[in-house]
């Protein structure tokens, strides 16, 4: 009677909730659907250091699709591609449907900027013959892990005269690369008192970048001035032009797969440039849709949305203003009949740190994509917390189509937390849930993601753009 189901077990599959890992639910075909998906994903990753980098991969991927930029006096018909580019840092990609705006838009929003050092605005100095940038750590990362690894400068200057130097430096076999320096252990005695917060302080994180002097004659910061007199010569700049400059160290390496099995991707920037990637490709894989389907990459979420580039200014309420009047209505119509799943990232389960995670509750990679139905600290403070109603559209359409999702939060009860744009988007009336990837190492120098999730990821923004 081995192989016989109890009755318990049978009652059990009726009535309990069982996640399975998902490759158990995907095709042998599917799978290598997945990984092949997940090649364009590594190479978007390379491409893509900086918030203006992912614009710009995205904005030429769109146009070679057929996009237009958005032209708030032109008439628009279903299947019509349109981006918007706000100031180069964030980006709106949407396909009008064949149903009015009225109705309400499919919209999904993932951000494209990710934690990082930026170059602080007189960041260049010599100390002991040797040549430091001073840096200023955006979003949350803990410090010690950005010393002694490979480094990359990105970003743009902008000179006296207003011309525009870009620069990408340490990203080619062939080219220099930067490290921040750490004490040898021998002599880090005091250093390993600190408490890990303190280990390396934020004003510790000075990159090395020369070592030469400009000249054999008796002048002083001689080192500083080569440096100087190289990025002169090959970009034009002068010392005060890093007052007008954004600079950002990025880690040097490059994304790979992970394991032996290569089920996994291992990369800097994951979160979000996970979610940014499906969901654009979920959106350029939409022809003429039902509802309007609507995509928003944006920059400045790991700095709480700030700035007129992240989503807690208008310029994303002004996009569908704009897009109403091409349309003759008001836009908080269309705002109020919209759906949004907030594209973002959540902790994976750590089986070497438990105790941060409630089993029953966390995420888990190879679990598929995750639906988070509340982020925020504490008694759910700074989260959107979507309704069981829109949860359980959510939940309908991912089930119809078979793809492998489950559920998260952001840590156990009053481990910690953190929040994501959803809030923003449910301030303007829009009703919207964290959709994403189940990331390992989040917010490190080099994230982990499994590939089976990243494709789940993808259909489950694809599936939402189609919705009827
Ligand atoms: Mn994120
Ligand atoms: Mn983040």
């Amino acid at each position: 009677m081995a192989n016989e189901v109890s009755k318990s077990d049978k009652l059990k599959e009726k009535l309990f909730y069982n996640q399975k890992h998902a490759a158990e639910l995907t095709s042998d075909k599917e799978i290598k659907l997945c990984d092949s998906f997940c090649e364009g994903y590594k190479d978007f990753l390379d491409a893509s250091k900086t918030e203006r980098e992912a614009v710009k991969f995205i904005q030429k991927r769109a146009e070679k699709l057929g996009y237009k930029e958005f032209n708030r006096d032109k008439k628009y018909k279903a299947g019509d591609k349109i981006f918007y580019n706000n100031r180069g840092k964030s980006i709106i990609l949407a396909v009008i449907g064949k149903k009015d705006l009225k109705k309400g838009i499919r919209l999904s929003a993932a951000h494209i900027d990710s934690p990082r050092l930026d170059l602080k605005q007189n960041p260049l100095y010599e100390d002991s013959e040797i040549a430091f940038f001073k840096t200023h750590y955006y979003g949350g990362i803990k410090k010690y892990q950005w010393t002694a690894i490979p480094l990359a400068l990105h970003g743009v200057v902008v000179k006296n005269d207003g011309t525009k130097a870009e620069i990408s430096i340490g990203e080619k076999d062939d080219e220099p690369k930067f490290v921040i320096t750490d004490l040898l252990p021998h002599l880090a005695a005091e250093q390993m008192k600190r408490s890990l917060s303190e280990g390396v302080k934020g004003e510790e994180l000075n990159i090395l970048i020369g070592s030469r002097p400009f000249s054999k004659d008796e002048a002083s910061e001689k080192v500083k001035l080569n440096i100087m007199n190289m990025l002169n010569k090959k970009y034009g700049i002068v010392e005060s032009d890093f007052l007008s400059a954004e600079l950002e160290i990025v880690p040097a390496f490059k994304a790979s797969d992970i394991g032996f099995d290569r089920s996994m991707v291992g990369s800097y920037g994951q979160d979000d440039r996970v979610c940014a990637y499906t969901s654009a490709e979920a959106i350029f894989s939409v022809d003429k849709p039902e509802y309007t389907s609507v995509a928003i990459l944006t920059d400045k979420e790991e700095i709480g949305s700030e700035g007129n580039t992240g989503l807690n200014s208008s310029y994303f309420k002004y996009f569908i203003a704009d897009l109403a009047w091409t349309q003759g209505i008001n836009y908080h119509t269309v705002l109020s009949n919209t759906e949004c799943l907030s594209a973002d990232v959540n902790a994976a389960f750590d089986p070497t740190f438990p105790d941060v995670s409630e089993r029953k509750n966390a995420s888990y990679i190879n679990k598929g994509v995750v639906v988070t139905k509340y982020t925020g600290a504490r008694g759910k403070s700074g989260t959107s917390d979507a309704s069981a109603e829109f949860m359980g559209k959510v939940r309908r359409l991912l089930d119809g189509e078979k793809i492998v999702w489950q559920t998260g939060e952001l840590g156990k009860v009053d481990a910690g937390g953190g929040g994501t744009v959803a809030m923003y988007l449910a301030s303007l009336d829009i009703d919207v849930i964290d959709v994403g990837v189940p990331v390992l190492s989040m917010h490190a120098p080099f994230e982990v993601v499994s590939k089976l999730d990243v494709y789940m990821a993808y259909r489950a923004f694809k599936v939402f753009f189609e919705d009827k």
